[in-house]
């Protein structure tokens, strides 16, 4: 298996072709061994269309989906960035190379642990991780540029409107437990925000005190 080749494919076929445009995000998921973040025996898997299991009932997103999502929090480099939902890390990964500083939390410690394991690997030292309920944000970290939610919630975590900087983007899929829509929400200079929606989506639930209250 070329995973060189596979990336390339993937990024052409499934970014690019549906019109991924921003050449931050293209750089960047061109790069990244997408492959190291799934178990061994999956990773000839890596660069399908499709999200695949990482264990614990959890998945690593589609790549598409990746570059949207990252996409809409319009990043230049020097940002302060929150992750809802570390999973494997690739995403994080993704975030890493696009802004100045991520912070991201992870409810799983040992999706955490494997996550901290790949990230430290790679060198990318920027990422900061906290096993907890990321539906109430990381107070202490706040306020961030952009914040981007990777599980489903039932509603906008206000939590996470409030840790949000003025002129910020928060990301995320709304719905119900079948399907939600992709959100973007902008925050304004007096702190009121708009919402956007963008495509439809299915995400594991984002459980927790803002979230869903089960799996
Ligand atoms: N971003 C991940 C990646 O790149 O692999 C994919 C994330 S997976 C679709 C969703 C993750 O959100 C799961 O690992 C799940 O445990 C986590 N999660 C769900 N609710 C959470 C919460 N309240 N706080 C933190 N993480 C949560």
């Amino acid at each position: 298996m070329n995973y060189d080749i596979a990336r390339k494919r993937m990024v052409e076929g499934q970014l690019i072709a549906r019109g991924i445009r921003d050449r931050r995000v293209i750089e960047a998921m061109l790069k990244l061994p997408r492959h190291l973040f799934v178990e061994e025996a999956m990773a000839a898997q890596a660069y399908n269309d499709n999200p695949l299991p990482i264990g614990e009932r959890q998945t690593i997103s589609q790549p598409y989906m990746v570059a949207l999502m990252t996409e809409l929090m319009e990043l230049k480099g020097k940002e302060r960035v929150l992750e809802i939902g570390t999973g494997s890390g690739y995403q994080a990964a993704v975030l890493a190379m696009l802004a100045d500083r991520v912070c991201t939390i992870e409810r799983i410690r040992p999706l955490a642990m494997r996550a901290r394991k790949v990230l430290d690997s790679l060198r990318l030292l920027n990422i900061n991780i906290k096993i907890d309920d990321g539906t109430v944000g990381w107070e202490e970290e706040a306020p961030f540029d952009a914040i981007l939610v990777t599980a489903g919630a039932p509603d906008i975590p206000p939590k996470l409107v409030e840790q949000l900087a003025p002129g910020g983007r928060l990301v995320l899929p709304v719905g119900d437990q079948f399907s939600q829509t992709l959100v973007r929400v902008l925050k304004r200079e007096d702190g009121t925000y708009a919402t956007e929606q963008s495509i439809g989506c299915r995400f594991v639930k984002l459980i927790g005190r803002n979230g869903w209250e089960t799996e």
